[in-house]
């Protein structure tokens, strides 16, 4: 019970002047300790959404329903004490930017001991200068008597790998963690979660649009659209052979393949399509597609959300 995350029909909207934003529809999905599950799609497609709502840290014109059970609790509905004691010891977060997510006033040191619980069994300089040591800072004293000013990209986005990891917890949620980011300073970061990888048995969420990134370090796939899952199985297979139209057409769109984009835009989470949310942009759709909603369908190891595979 404790080595997964399981979220049931998990649906966030947003309520604004325009109307309700439906960012996250009826979405399903776990994710275990020991793997790395990844959650792609394009922005707006609810990666973000999901992974926030886990840990309540969604704004406050939020709407949240569902369930999503931790040690049999559900993170949605836990007051807000009982989430804090969770929030970094056993679910951390990896924010998306490490220079808005350091303190530029404090010292690493500080920013480190601050996420340090009391009860650590070894002294938490110990631990501190282990857990940088682990990222590869060879002078750990000097990084952690530094600035975040004084640090690059890369050793910012470390420091975040620190923070999170030093705690021991059981999941680790990073939104994004490779977004903006130059390819040598992508490389070091998909280094440092082959790393936390190899050396823990942390679950991941990992959230992004990077997907080299996934095909690299993620065991299960999950490919998102306007807020619902269309594809989902072995990271391999669904690059090997993309079956939802929309997963054949975002891989197409990379930058490392043909770069050719899907036509349209995906569409306003306020005025969702009826039927299949993907079928203004689909070449395949039929009459069907846009009278009703697709289930997820069972294809060999995975499950497609389109008419196609019925
Ligand atoms: Fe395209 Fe229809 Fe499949 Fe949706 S259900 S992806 S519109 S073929
Ligand atoms: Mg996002």
């Amino acid at each position: 019970m404790n080595n997964r995350i399981d979220v049931n029909h998990v649906h966030v909207a947003f309520q604004t002047k325009e109307g309700l934003v439906k960012a996250v529809n009826h979405l399903s999905m776990s994710f275990e300790k020991g793997k790395v599950t990844a959650m792609i799609g394009e922005t707006g497609s609810g990666k973000s959404v999901l992974g926030l709502s886990l840990l309540q840290l969604l704004p406050d014109n939020s709407l949240v329903s569902g369930e999503a059970f931790y040690e049999n609790q559900n993170l949605l509905t836990m007051k807000a004490s009982e989430i804090r004691k969770i929030r970094g010891r056993k679910i951390a977060l990896i924010p998306q930017n490490p220079d808005t997510s350091l303190n530029p006033l404090l010292k690493i040191k500080r920013q480190l001991l601050e996420v340090v619980t009391g009860n650590h069994r070894q002294p938490i300089k110990t631990a501190i200068f282990n857990e940088l040591k682990r990222y590869h800072f060879t002078d750990p004293e000097r990084v952690a008597e530094a600035y975040p000013f004084q640090l690059s990209g890369g050793m910012k986005q470390r420091i975040l790998a620190a923070a999170a990891t030093i705690r021991q917890p059981e999941f680790i949620i990073a939104d994004e963690p490779t977004k903006g980011l130059d390819v040598l300073l992508r490389h070091e970061v998909y280094q440092i979660f082959q790393q936390m990888k190899q050396d823990t048995h942390i679950g991941f969420l990992l959230i992004t649009h990077d997907l080299i990134f996934a095909n690299h370090i993620a065991d299960h796939l999950l490919v998102l659209y306007a807020g619902e899952i269309m594809e989902s199985g072995p990271t391999q297979d669904l690059f090997t052979e993309p079956s939802h139209p929309y997963t054949k057409g975002f891989i197409e769109a990379q930058p490392y393949k043909s770069l050719t984009p899907i036509p349209g835009m995906p569409p306003s989470l306020i005025h969702l399509p009826t039927g299949c949310a993907f079928h203004p942009r689909c070449p395949y759709k039929k009459t069907l597609c846009q009278q009703e909603k697709p289930p997820l369908f069972s294809v060999n190891n995975r499950k497609v959300r389109c008419f196609l595979y019925a």
